[in-house]
């Protein structure tokens, strides 16, 4: 996130903590800040972050040597009573404070993308219904295979049992011999 200076409602108020409340590497309204222990500036915890392994001169902004980077103790108190137009536009004044759920969560502006979001997601559950649908219709078609398979073989096994299966068969069949009564497949 980076908070515009220049979203900043009452600009008069704003001039006279300004000098510690912009961000000396991405000149926006510090987020999560740190201070530097020697020059006592403060910028977002990010952007040092980013700083030092970009730069790996252990330097701060400043130029101060082998810097260490704390949190700083008055920071909320300063920024606290600052409120921020939206940078979607809608017409509510955001306090410092709140600006993130604003923009994550409470946005009058978050609407439109929930509807997007709403048909893309739509859009996917259509697909994956699709594919459901064609997977249905694969198993049942193979149900329906096995089961006729089945009932093939059931009906082989009744005709074995019942002593057709020879009769029926293609194969030519011969009794060998009436006495015995054994059969013989050629
Ligand atoms: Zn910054
Ligand atoms: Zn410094
Ligand atoms: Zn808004």
């Amino acid at each position: 996130m980076y908070i515009d200076p220049n979203l900043v409602v009452d600009k008069e108020s704003f001039k006279l903590i300004e000098v510690n409340a912009i961000c000396a590497i991405c000149k926006g309204v510090i987020i999560s800040p740190v201070q530097c222990m020697n020059c006592k500036k403060l910028f977002c915890e990010k952007c040092i972050s980013t700083w030092k392994k970009t730069k790996k001169n252990n330097q701060c902004p400043f130029k101060c040597k082998n810097p260490t980077f704390k949190p700083p103790r008055m920071f909320k108190n300063l920024l606290e009573k600052v409120k921020f137009k939206c940078e979607k536009g809608c017409d509510q004044e955001i306090p410092y404070g709140d600006l993130e759920q604003h923009y994550n969560e409470t946005c009058p502006k978050l609407v439109i993308d929930f509807k997007a979001k709403y048909f893309e997601y739509k859009k996917k559950y259509q697909i994956l219904e699709e594919k459901f649908k064609n997977y249905k219709r694969d198993i049942e078609k193979k149900i329906i295979e096995e089961k006729q398979k089945y009932e093939k073989l059931n009906q082989e096994f009744i005709n074995l049992k019942n002593g057709k299966l020879f009769e029926e068969s293609p194969l030519r069949i011969f009794k060998v011999g009436p006495p015995t009564g054994r059969y013989c497949l050629l």
